[in-house]
């Protein structure tokens, strides 16, 4: 379930297979209470406009893994402001009780700017006594982050750690890779840069206070993805039951892919020891990139052979409209709102 993304649309249908998304008017929670039929020439419902979501610039995924009978749920990001986080969260009625971990991709305010209503709208759905939220952080967080312009241009500050603490979240800092809610997801380490057109965020910046001065961070070290492995269980084979489990793959969630979509989905396959790469979903960060760097991305992408490339956030028209051209059907798009099952 993705509770922030940059855009909307309640209306497309998956067309890959390998991902069926929840649609339908009643699905999607889109219908009000019923109507008196005596009233409006018939009509039992009505489909209200405040039902829908709303984009932002950011991202947050509600993540739910099952196995075996046992649910894990990991929040990945929190989105850029509380209101629409909070807002899209109600809409949805997204088991935010659920949570047991929030992931944060990186130091960036398009990500973590939810965070503080997140932990509390999560903790008020949570039982009495229950194990308090981990917030798992990159332990270097900059006191500011911004662009270099003709002189820089600071984002808001991320939330602190103490903020968070304060928030009702029990942070837990970690650099390098590392299971989370019962090892169902892997955090990665920092990722590889192998390749030679994925250079980071251009004139990316970083403010410490006790520096007092802005520098060069166009690489966001920081940033980590989100791995898990998907079972397909096949238990009958032409009237035999032959009870085995053969691998789907990796999904890869991916906040900004600051670092490239391809290197970062290389060390994801990297990470899982020969299990074929089944999709990508999240930012690829390709937007504002040159046709050069989209045309290398896509190609080199392709060659990983995905199932599903789910791209949202900053990913950009260009770059889906050139996954789509190279690789027709494996395309679904990210919307804010969507409720997607892999
Ligand atoms: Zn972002
Ligand atoms: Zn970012």
């Amino acid at each position: 379930m993705a509770p922030v993304d940059n855009e909307l649309d309640p209306i497309s249908s998956s067309p890959n297979e390998a991902v069926q998304q929840i649609g339908g008017l009643k699905e999607l929670g889109l219908l009000g209470p019923s109507l008196d039929p005596a009233t409006r020439g018939g009509a039992i419902k009505e489909l209200r406009m405040d039902n829908i979501c709303c984009s932002a610039h950011g991202l947050s995924l509600l993540i739910t893994g099952v196995k075996d009978g046992g649910r894990h749920t990991v929040l990945f990001d929190t989105g850029p402001e509380e209101h629409i986080f909070e807002l899209n969260a109600k809409r949805l009625k997204a088991p935010l009780g659920d949570i047991e971990t929030v992931q944060l991709s990186h130091w960036h305010r398009d990500h973590s700017g939810g965070m503080p209503k997140v932990l509390s709208m999560a903790n008020a759905m949570k039982a009495p006594g229950s194990a308090p939220i981990t917030v798992d952080l990159h332990p270097d967080r900059p006191d500011y982050r911004g662009i270099m312009a003709m002189a820089p241009v600071s984002l808001e500050a991320d939330p602190t750690f103490a903020e968070i603490e304060a928030a009702g979240g029990k942070v837990d800092k970690h650099d390098e890779a590392h299971n989370i809610a019962s090892n169902f997801f892997q955090v990665s380490g920092e990722i590889p840069r192998t390749t030679k057109y994925e250079g980071g965020l251009k004139r990316g910046v970083r403010y410490m206070e006790a520096e007092g001065k802005w520098k060069e961070d166009t690489l966001i070290k920081d940033e980590r993805f989100l791995i898990c492995k998907l079972k397909e269980l096949f238990t009958w084979s032409r009237h035999t039951l032959i009870g085995v489990a053969i691998g789907k793959g990796i999904v890869v969630f991916t906040g900004c892919s600051h670092a490239g979509v391809v290197n970062a989905s290389r060390h994801a396959l990297t990470l899982g020891k020969g299990t074929p790469l089944h999709a990508v979903m999240g930012g690829y960060h390709l937007a504002d990139s040159e046709p050069e760097a989209i045309s290398s991305t896509v190609a080199d992408l392709k060659a990983l052979e995905p199932t599903v490339l789910i791209t949202g956030h900053c990913t950009g028209w260009r770059a889906k409209f050139a996954i789509e051209q190279a690789m027709p059907g494996k395309l679904v798009p990210s919307f804010v709102g969507s409720r997607l099952t892999l």
